[in-house]
C-alpha cells in the first residue's frame, strides 16, 4: 500500500510522506513545478514534508486533463459513476487508521475525531454514490398534443474546488463526492497547509478506478491557482470554503467569468440557553461543541446568551467543563483537544481575549497559551462580554467562548442576530413555543436545539447574510452541481 494509506514507521516525519506530497494531474502523480511549501506539526513545530507547489503549466496541464476527463465521465452511466464512489469508499474505511495519523499530523486535532473524519469521508461518498441515480429529471404536461416538454439534469461542467485546513478531508469529499456523482470532473485544490489528507482521498478513488483526468489535485500558492483556475474557460463551476474575506473575493473573479459559486464561509455562531434548560448538560455539552477540533469550525458555538436566573450556574458548569479538556498532542489518546492549526490562530487569541478583558470582560477560566512547542491554546471562557468587544463580531476561529445574560427572549434573538454572518445558531430550552420563535426568527443557515450537531451528510447546509450561499450536504448538494436543461419536442 503507497504512503498515502500507510504512514512509514520510524521516518523522521513520523510517518508523514515527506516524498508522497504531489500533484494528481491526468491520472499521475508528480511533483510540482512552482514555488516550495513548507508543511509542518501544529503540535510540534517540526517541519514534515516540503514539496513544491503547483506552477502555470501544472495548472494548464490540469485543465486539459479535467476537459478530457469531463467528455468520458459525463457519459458514463450513474451506475458505473456510483460504483466508483461506493468501492472508494470502502477504500477510505481500510485506511482509517493511517489516513487519520496524516490528517493529525499535519492539521492537530485528536485521533479520533480525525477517524471519525475519514469515517465521515466514507459516508459522503457512499451517500452521493446512491444519490448519483436520483438525478431526476421531470416530464411537464404538454402544452399541444404529441408534443414533449422535458427537463433533462445535465452536470454543469468541469468543477474547481477549494477547501480549508480544518477538515482537510471532510470538506474535500462534501465537494468530490457530489460533483463526481452528478457526471461533472474536478480540480480539487486542498489547502496548502494541509495536502496529505486530501491528496489520500484522490489516491483511494484512484484505486476505485476513476478515470484518468477525473479527478485532478494540485497545492500551493492558493492566489495564483484560484485566479488562474476561475479565469480559464473550461471551470464552469466554483466551489469555495474558507472565510469571508477569500469567499468575496473568489465570487468578484467568478462574476467576472459569469460562472456559478458555491461558498461555506465563516460563521460567529450564537447560542441562547434559556432558564428552562437543562443547565448541567448544556453547559457540559457546550464544552465538548466548543473544543471539537479547537473551535476551529464555521459552525463552533461562541457567543453564549444565558437567562439571567440561570447565568451563575451555567458560566460556574461551562468554565469548570472547559478547565477539565486535556490538550496535548494529537497523536496522544489522552489527548481531548489538540493544538491550534498555525501562529495566526494563536495571535487572533492573544489580540481578541486582550481587547476583551481591556472591556471588562472577566476570565474565568484559561486566556493563555499553554507550552512554548507547537500552537496550544487553553480552552477559554469569557464572562460578561459587551457587545462591542472585538471578539462579539470577530469570529475567533479557536477554543474561546463568551457568555452574557440576557432578561428577555426578544433581547437575545436581537443580538443574536446582530452578525453580519450567519451560518450557525443554538439554543437550549425545554419550552416548544421558544422553540418554534427561534426556529422562525433566528438568521442562520442551520440551527441545533438542544444540540450541537447540525451538519449532516444527508441534510442541506448553507449559510445567510455574510456566511455565503449555495448548499453542501444532501440531494441540494448534487443540485449544486447540475443544469436542468429544458427540451421542448413539438
Ligand atoms: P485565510 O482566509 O487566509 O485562509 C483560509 C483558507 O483559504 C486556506 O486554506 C487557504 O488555502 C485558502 N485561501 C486563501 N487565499 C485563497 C485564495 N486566494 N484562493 C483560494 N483559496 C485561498 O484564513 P486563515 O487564517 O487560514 O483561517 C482563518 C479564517 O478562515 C477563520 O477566521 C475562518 O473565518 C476562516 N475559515 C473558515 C473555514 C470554514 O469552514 N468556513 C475553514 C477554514 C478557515
Amino acid at each position: 500500500m503507497d504512503a498515502l494509506a500507510t504512514p512509514i514507521a520510524g521516518t523522521a516525519a513520523g510517518g508523514y510522506p515527506a516524498d508522497g506530497l504531489q500533484l494528481l494531474i491526468g491520472g499521475k502523480w508528480q511533483a510540482g513545478r512552482g514555488s516550495p511549501l513548507r508543511i509542518s506539526n501544529p503540535a510540534t513545530g517540526q517541519t514534515l514534508a516540503e514539496p513544491t507547489g503547483a506552477s502555470q503549466e501544472d495548472l494548464d496541464a490540469a485543465l486539459t486533463s479535467a476537459e478530457t476527463g469531463f467528455a468520458l465521465w459525463r457519459r458514463t452511466p450513474a451506475t458505473a459513476r456510483a460504483a466508483i464512489l461506493s468501492r472508494a469508499a470502502q477504500l477510505l474505511r481500510e485506511r482509517t487508521k493511517p489516513l487519520a495519523r496524516l490528517l493529525t499530523l499535519e492539521q492537530g486535532k485528536p485521533l479520533a475525531q480525525a477517524e471519525l473524519e475519514i469515517t465521515l469521508c466514507a459516508e459522503t461518498f457512499d451517500w452521493y454514490a446512491a444519490e448519483a441515480g436520483r438525478a431526476y429529471g421531470r416530464i411537464i404536461p404538454a402544452r399541444s398534443p404529441g408534443a414533449r416538454q422535458m427537463v433533462l439534469p445535465e452536470p454543469i461542467g468541469p468543477v474547481a474546488a477549494f477547501t480549508p485546513w480544518n477538515f482537510p478531508a471532510l470538506l474535500a469529499a462534501r465537494k468530490v463526492a457530489p460533483a463526481l456523482a452528478a457526471g461533472c470532473s474536478c480540480i480539487l485544490k486542498p489547502a496548502e497547509e494541509t495536502p496529505a489528507a486530501a491528496l489520500g482521498l484522490g489516491r483511494a478513488l484512484a484505486d476505485a478506478g476513476l478515470p484518468d483526468g477525473v479527478l485532478n489535485i494540485v497545492f500551493g500558492d492558493p492566489a495564483m491557482i484560484s485566479r488562474h483556475l476561475i479565469a480559464s474557460p473550461v471551470i464552469r463551476k466554483i466551489t469555495f470554503t474558507g472565510s469571508v474575506p477569500v469567499g468575496r473575493s473568489l465570487a468578484v473573479l467568478a462574476a467576472q467569468q459569469v460562472k456559478p459559486c458555491t461558498l461555506e464561509l465563516g460563521g460567529h455562531a450564537p447560542v441562547i440557553v434559556l432558564d428552562d434548560a437543562d443547565i448541567d448538560a448544556a453547559a457540559a455539552l457546550s464544552a465538548i461543541g466548543k473544543t471539537r477540533n479547537a473551535g476551529q469550525v464555521c459552525t463552533s458555538p461562541t457567543r453564549f446568551y444565558v437567562q439571567r436566573p440561570a447565568y451563575e450556574r451555567f458560566v460556574e458548569r461551562f468554565g469548570a467543563a472547559l478547565g477539565q479538556i486535556a490538550l496535548g498532542d494529537g497523536l496522544d489518546p489522552r489527548s481531548e483537544m489538540g493544538p491550534l492549526a498555525n501562529a495566526r490562530r494563536i495571535e487572533a487569541m492573544e489580540r481578541l481575549v486582550t481587547d476583551a478583558t481591556r472591556h471588562q470582560a472577566e476570565i474565568v477560566t484559561g486566556g493563555a497559551r499553554e507550552g512554548d512547542r507547537g500552537f496550544f491554546w487553553c480552552p477559554t471562557l469569557l464572562a460578561n462580554v459587551p457587545d462591542d468587544a472585538a471578539a462579539m463580531t470577530e469570529e475567533p476561529f479557536g477554543p474561546l467562548a463568551l457568555v452574557s445574560p440576557f432578561d428577555e427572549l426578544d433581547e437575545a434573538i436581537a443580538r443574536a442576530n446582530r452578525s453580519a454572518v450567519g451560518l450557525a445558531g443554538y439554543a437550549f430550552t425545554r419550552s416548544a413555543a421558544a422553540a418554534v420563535r427561534l426556529g422562525e426568527e433566528l438568521e442562520v443557515g442551520v440551527l441545533g436545539l438542544n444540540s450541537f450537531a447540525v451538519s449532516h451528510t444527508e441534510a442541506p447546509f448553507s449559510g445567510v447574510k455574510d456566511s455565503g450561499y449555495g448548499y453542501e450536504g444532501g440531494s441540494e448538494g448534487l443540485a449544486g452541481f447540475l443544469h436542468q436543461k429544458y427540451v421542448h419536442h413539438s
